[in-house]
């Protein structure tokens, strides 16, 4: 019987088994993550789940027991080591070997820690990338409490949120000139600068962390521009880096990522790779996204490849952030634009980037239909004339005509 093993038991390992059995594939699957836990949704950890609104079982992306159910072998707390490409076997914690027909690597990625030399690894310094760490650093969110967020990125900003909802003291500091540098327009980061400074968080940017001290337990920062503050907890945001550490060992090519082609194969013909681990060709070069649609969409799309259906990759980009009471959602990868384009103020604002007079992405704040026909647009190929979008008087829904 054809196996089809996964290493990775997050959203694009998950998501590719279900389709793999949705679309009737009757071989034998098997589904390795080395967290303890079946497959659950990262995004609640910086939102509603650290908040404290969100209980576990709903965070698991099915029941547990809905693998087996679907014939699927789920192992858990099981760690793969090493990939013999010439046995087709993979090499799993303990030396077991499982061998493989098709093997797909869904890894995800790693965040990116603080050194030990500068404090990294005192206590009440975290990260928030897995469940564990959510609950690590969850009883130290409390009212009165001082944190001190590194990194102005969306999970940098997210957990700032949370923090300061809870009542916590909350700094945060972004070495880059401003928040959200990498990901945004800059009109996108005055609107949560101003969001989070009304909540009473002190962010501070150009100025980053030098280290952190503490006997133990982290107690103070010093930050590059001298000051020096205390804290009770550290959050750090400061990005993350795909896990290639198997397919490396393996021999497989990487580039920002593990190297697919747009069908999803690595250089092995018989392992394929998706989610935030994998980069795909895109535009000329390669593309590596970091968001659930993507490792839903890709491992779908590998799944249905497995069975044969040869089709190419292409990305829709979306995601979305939730801070206190703003949802954004963004539409398309504004990478390249020349400017942006501005609808509505206050509650529900919309940021249109656009290269020359082509349509290239919509952060869209608490204005679902800005998104909604953004995205469309986007994904259809087709622009909206920016004089018409800027227009208050314009309907939405028109310029999708
Ligand atoms: C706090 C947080 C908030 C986020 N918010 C959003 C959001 O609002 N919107 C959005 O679109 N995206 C968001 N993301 C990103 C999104 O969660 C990821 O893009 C998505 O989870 C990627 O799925 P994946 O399956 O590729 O990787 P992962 O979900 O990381 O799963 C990979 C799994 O593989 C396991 N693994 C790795 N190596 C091995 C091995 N050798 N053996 C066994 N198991 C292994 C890992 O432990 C992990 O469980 C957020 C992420 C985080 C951490």
């Amino acid at each position: 019987m054809t196996h089809v093993v996964v290493i990775g038991a997050g959203q694009a390992g998950a998501s590719l088994v279900t389709r793999l059995r949705s679309r009737g594939f009757d071989g034998a699957i098997t589904l390795i993550g080395d967290e303890p836990v079946p497959p659950y949704q990262r995004p609640p950890l910086s939102k509603k789940y650290l908040l404290g609104e969100m209980a576990l079982e709903r965070l698991y992306l099915r029941p547990g027991a809905a693998y087996a159910e679907a014939g699927i072998d789920l192992r858990t707390g099981t760690q793969a080591t090493a990939i013999d490409r010439a046995a087709r076997e993979v090499v799993l914690s303990g030396d077991e070997r499982l061998g493989y027909d098709t093997l797909v690597l869904a890894t995800g990625s790693r965040p990116r820690r603080l050194p030990a030399a500068i404090g990294g690894d005192l206590q009440g310094v975290h990260v928030v990338r897995t469940l564990a760490d959510a609950d690590a650093m969850a009883p130290g969110v409390v009212a009165g409490a001082r944190v001190l967020i590194v990194g102005g990125g969306y999970i940098g900003l997210e957990a700032a949120a949370v923090a300061a909802s809870r009542g916590m003291q909350v700094t945060l500091v972004e070495m880059a000139d401003r928040i959200l540098q990498r990901v945004a327009a800059p009109e996108t980061a005055d609107y949560f600068r101003a969001l989070h400074a009304r909540h009473g968080v002190d962010i501070r940017e150009g100025v980053g962390l030098e280290r952190l001290l503490g006997d133990g337990q982290v107690q103070s920062a010093r930050l590059t521009d001298g000051s020096e503050i205390g804290v009770d907890m550290v959050i750090v945001g400061v990005g993350i880096v795909p896990d290639t550490a198997l397919a490396e060992g393996a021999g497989l090519a990487t580039d920002n990522g593990i190297a697919v082609d747009a069908q999803g194969r690595t250089d092995d013909p018989a392992i394929r790779a998706a989610g935030d681990c994998a980069s795909f060709p895109y535009g000329g070069g390669r593309l590596r996204l970091e968001s659930v649609p993507n490792a839903i969409d890709m491992a779908e799309c590998v799944a249905d490849n497995i069975m044969g259906l040869g089709q190419d990759y292409v990305p829709k980009p979306w995601f979305w952030s939730d801070q206190y009471d703003v949802k954004l959602q963004i539409a398309g990868l504004g990478a390249g634009h020349d400017r942006i384009v501005t609808r509505g103020a206050g509650g529900a604002v919309s940021f249109w980037y656009y290269a020359g007079d082509r349509l290239l992405a919509v952060d869209a704040m608490n204005d679902p239909r800005a998104y909604m026909v953004g995205k469309r647009l986007i994904e259809a190929g087709k622009s909206a004339d920016p004089a018409r979008v800027a227009d208050p008087e314009t309907d939405l829904k028109a310029l999708l005509r």
